[in-house]
């Protein structure tokens, strides 16, 4: 260990810019086991181990980090599975930049360690070789539990309440399981092999899934009532799903779409999958305008560029230092050919039926305010046109309103729409209904999701043992 000090960080292999501009594979190599072990090798085992702590799920980084190094890979693999449920997911995406490795001591004058990298390694080893096997519980109960939405809030806490031997039912509005891993997130940073895979280990768990199963009030939905009288609990984990909108003139026209249909439709295609006959849904041959700076647009430009755009820019009103997405991202679609257009923001959208141009002026940021952060102004007539055939509109999403739509006037929610849960808890207002993800913390990440997911299905066995304990009280 300790090797920080004579060896250099590196990272995976990136594919060339060409060849990844091609296709839609992820732009990263496997590590080789030698290099993976000498990368782990620089870790200085801190006794305070700030990694862990800024990592969601609290990993045992350094413990997985020193048996890599010494070619231990199933104990290794054994520590990281403990505390994640879907560490090949977390290494591919998590922003590691704001995370583990952001936070890595030798980060501060030399360069952290490749924790993702390392943990993806590690799992993907696992699998190779057969150690990963599915959770099978100890015992079975007979008590069940529903799980609405199977993102990965609702895995995690479906795997660990099979594992705890409960009766699970997983139901979700979409033909896959995944939630945004599958139809959000694009493969060239999650191959959807990766989540299959994990599908199918599930399955084997004996977690049953209840597919193309929208839960709701409208007619041909299954309300959520039937779902709590046919569970002793049941878990939300809907995610969040409707686009902000951009204000501005023009907003109708065709050509004009939400970052969400734009990418469920790419990696409906790469299922080979048709998504309808929206033109508007592709980017071939297209001059494209996409709106925002954060994960999400950045999605959303490097998948333009993949189905072949004539060009690509992306407006964002802030400048790149202030940008919310990772650099990391915004590095790779910089190197990928897509042009930047900082301190700017849409005017209008201009055309008669289909979109033909973005009129937008720029801005400037001000001072800082109380919070520290520079807020933007804009700069008097300083309007210019891009040309577009396609504006995408990525400036993030807001909850769907539940208790409008399942017709549960009780469930609370915040006034942001986000479902209410007691305090450092899981349990909505509902009783026996607990939430967690996206739908509780607004857009996050998956690895709060996951972390959610575990913690929740803790909650929901202590709240099931309870009561089960007081029904055989009562009836003594
Ligand atoms: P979701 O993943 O949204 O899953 C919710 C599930 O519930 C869905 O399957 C949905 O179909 C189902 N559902 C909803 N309503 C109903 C209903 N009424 N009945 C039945 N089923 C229902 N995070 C990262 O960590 N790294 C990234 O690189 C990253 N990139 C992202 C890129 C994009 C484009 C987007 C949109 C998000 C990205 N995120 C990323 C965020 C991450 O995907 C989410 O934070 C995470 O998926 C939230 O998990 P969840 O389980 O709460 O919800
Ligand atoms: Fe880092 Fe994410 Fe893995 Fe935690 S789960 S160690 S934050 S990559
Ligand atoms: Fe190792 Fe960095 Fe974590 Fe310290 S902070 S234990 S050096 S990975």
């Amino acid at each position: 260990m300790l090797q920080f000090v004579s060896l250099p960080q590196e990272m995976p292999e990136k594919r060339a810019v060409a060849e990844r501009r091609a296709d839609f594979g992820e732009i990263y190599r496997a590590f080789a086991v030698e290099r993976a072990e000498q990368q782990a090798s620089r870790c200085s085992q801190c006794g305070i181990p700030f990694c862990s702590i800024h990592c969601p799920l609290g990993n045992n980084i350094p413990d997985w980090l020193k048996l890599t190094a010494e070619n231990r890979l199933e104990e290794a693999y054994v520590v990281s599975a403990a505390t994640n449920t879907f560490p090949e997911v977390c290494g591919r995406i998590c922003p590691q930049d704001r995370l583990c490795e952001g936070n890595c001591v030798i980060e501060k004058g030399f360069e952290s360690v490749t924790i993702g990298a390392v943990e993806k390694f590690i799992t993907e080893t696992a699998f190779e070789k057969g150690w990963v096997k599915p959770n099978l519980p100890q015992r079975e109960r007979s008590q069940s539990v529903g799980i609405v939405g199977a993102g990965p809030a609702g895995l995690a806490a479906a795997e660990r309440l099979r594992a705890l031997g409960y009766q699970v039912h997983v139901y979700d509005r979409h033909d896959r399981v995944g939630g945004l891993m599958v139809y959000g997130i694009p493969s060239f940073k999650l191959e959807k092999h990766v989540v299959s895979r994990r599908h199918a280990l599930l399955e084997e768990q004996g977690i049953v899934f209840h597919l193309s199963t929208p839960i709701g009030a409208a007619p041909g939905e299954t309300p959520l009532e039937e779902l709590r009288a046919r569970h002793d609990a049941v878990f939300v984990g809907t995610g969040v799903y409707r686009s902000r909108e951009v204000r501005v003139p023009g907003v109708g026209l065709g050509g004009v779409v939400p970052a969400i249909d734009f990418l469920t439709a790419s990696n409906r295609r790469g299922y080979h999958e048709e998504p309808g006959d929206d033109a508007h849904l592709h980017a071939r041959g297209k001059r494209v305008v996409v709106i925002g700076g954060g994960d999400t647009a950045m999605d959303c430009v490097r998948t333009s560029i993949r189905q072949g755009a004539e060009t690509v820019t992306c407006l964002y009103r802030r400048d790149r230092a202030n940008m919310p997405g990772s650099l990391q991202e915004v590095t790779n679609a910089e190197e990928e050919g897509v042009q930047f257009t900082w301190l700017s923001t849409p005017e209008a959208f201009l055309g008669d039926v289909d979109v033909t141009a973005v009129r937008a002026h720029r801005m400037r940021l001000s001072l800082p305010d109380a919070s520290g952060r520079q807020s933007v102004e804009p700069v008097p007539e300083s309007s210019f046109t891009v040309e577009a055939d396609l504006v995408v509109k990525a400036l993030g999403f807001d909850p769907e309103p539940l208790p409008e739509m399942w017709q549960a006037d009780d469930l609370a929610v915040t006034r942001w729409g986000t479902l209410k849960v007691r305090p450092g808890h899981f349990e909505t207002s509902l009783p026996g209904v607990f939430a967690g993800g996206d739908i509780v913390r607004g857009a996050s990440l998956v690895v709060w999701a996951i972390r959610d997911g575990r913690d929740a299905a803790a909650e929901i066995h202590q709240w099931i043992s309870a009561r089960a304990e007081k029904n055989l009280e009562a009836a003594e």
